[in-house]
């Protein structure tokens, strides 16, 4: 009897990764999953903290298609060793602060210590050449597969007839010609396969798999390395980022302020940490102050706070005011009208 191969897939969430597994399993391979927590990743905490999102369905989409595959899914905590491929990525950022190239190596890297630890023979992942820009071209294919370290124990099931055979196709263990030739932007082929295998459902993220991708994300990242003169992160740095409307009124302090309901019970939670403002006469926003603040600054941001309160037409709002060590006092300030908030404050 011919012995087992197994593989570890690596599981966004997404539907390429899952097809990819799929294909594999299929064949009689033995596949695991892994997903790696990058603190960064779009999955289900800032959908459970919006109340707007409260009807959505909340799930964790990477454990939700190991479910589907049937699979066993093994999450990896790499938010330390990740800093590094976000603040020093070797091959550059794509459109925004997103370092594709190097995140799709670090991961496979990742992936492959896994398997050397756990006795798997190789990797999947759900690439395909063309699919994106800057990670997925034909060129970073094999960029991918030597700078990991994986090199063809790295088999893409979605485009591998379009790349050089693999280990795993050379030793027999997966069938080339059941494997795929996708290539191109075009999701038509994926949904093709998703429906044979009677996938419905799947997360369809639009620009990628994480916050690093969005626009607005990265210049509120890209602020406070500046703001901070360095270039480092913690968690909760990054977890701030996703939640609330951003200003920065002045370049010593920037106002984390809560949008709705949901947001202002999340920034609760953070309040010990900084100095933080709230309405009492009116309801409104809980608003946290990122920085140093002068009795001026702290006027300013009560103002602002009023301004995004329900008395904002009001003559006078009451906003109570508590520093880090939790004293707290109140100051009866005026809203800032809308005019006199530059666009250059928001982040
Ligand atoms: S979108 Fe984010 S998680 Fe996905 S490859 Fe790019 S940097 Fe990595």
């Amino acid at each position: 009897m011919t012995e087992q191969r197994k593989a570890v897939a690596l599981i966004s969430g997404g539907l390429d990764s899952m097809l990819a597994a799929r294909v594999v399993m299929d064949q009689g391979v033995q596949v695991e999953g892994i997903n790696f927590f990058t603190g960064f990743c779009v999955e289900g905490h800032t959908h459970a903290i919006r109340k707007k999102d409260r009807d959505r369905v909340k799930r964790n989409n990477a454990l939700w298609v190991a479910e589907q595959l049937g699979i066993k899914l093994h999450i990896v905590d790499v938010i330390e060793e990740y800093k590094d491929v976000v603040i020093n990525p070797k091959h550059g950022y794509g459109a925004h602060l997103n370092p594709c190239l190097d995140c799709k190596i670090f991961m496979v890297h990742k992936a492959l210590e896994w398997t050397q630890a756990n006795g798997f023979d190789f990797i999947i992942t759900g690439e395909v050449i063309g699919q994106r820009p800057k990670s997925q071209r034909r060129e970073t294919m094999p960029v991918v597969a030597r700078e990991s370290g994986a090199d063809d124990r790295l088999l893409r099931p979605l485009c591998a007839r379009n790349l050089p055979p693999t280990l795993p196709e050379r030793e027999g263990w997966v069938d080339r010609e059941r494997l795929h030739d996708f290539s191109g932007r075009s999701r038509k082929p994926q949904m093709a396969l998703a429906a044979q295998f009677g996938f419905k459902d799947y997360a369809q993220p639009a620009g990628g798999c994480c916050f690093l991708t969005d626009e607005q994300y990265s210049v509120k990242l890209a602020d406070l390395w500046k703001t901070r003169g360095t270039r480092r992160y913690e968690l909760d740095d990054i977890m701030l980022l996703k939640v609330g409307r951003h200003l920065r009124p002045r370049p010593h302090f920037k106002l984390i302020v809560g949008r709705e309901e949901g947001e202002n019970r999340f920034l609760e939670g953070y309040r010990k940490q900084f100095t933080h403002f709230r309405p009492v006469s009116h309801n409104g926003p809980l608003v946290l102050l990122d920085g140093e603040a002068g009795e001026e600054d702290l006027e300013l941001a009560a103002r602002l706070t009023a301004r995004y309160s329900q008395g904002r037409s009001a003559d006078s709002v009451r906003v109570e005011v508590t520093d880090r060590a939790g004293a707290s006092r109140l100051l009866d300030v005026t809203p800032l009208p809308a005019a006199s908030v530059p666009r250059e404050w928001h982040l």
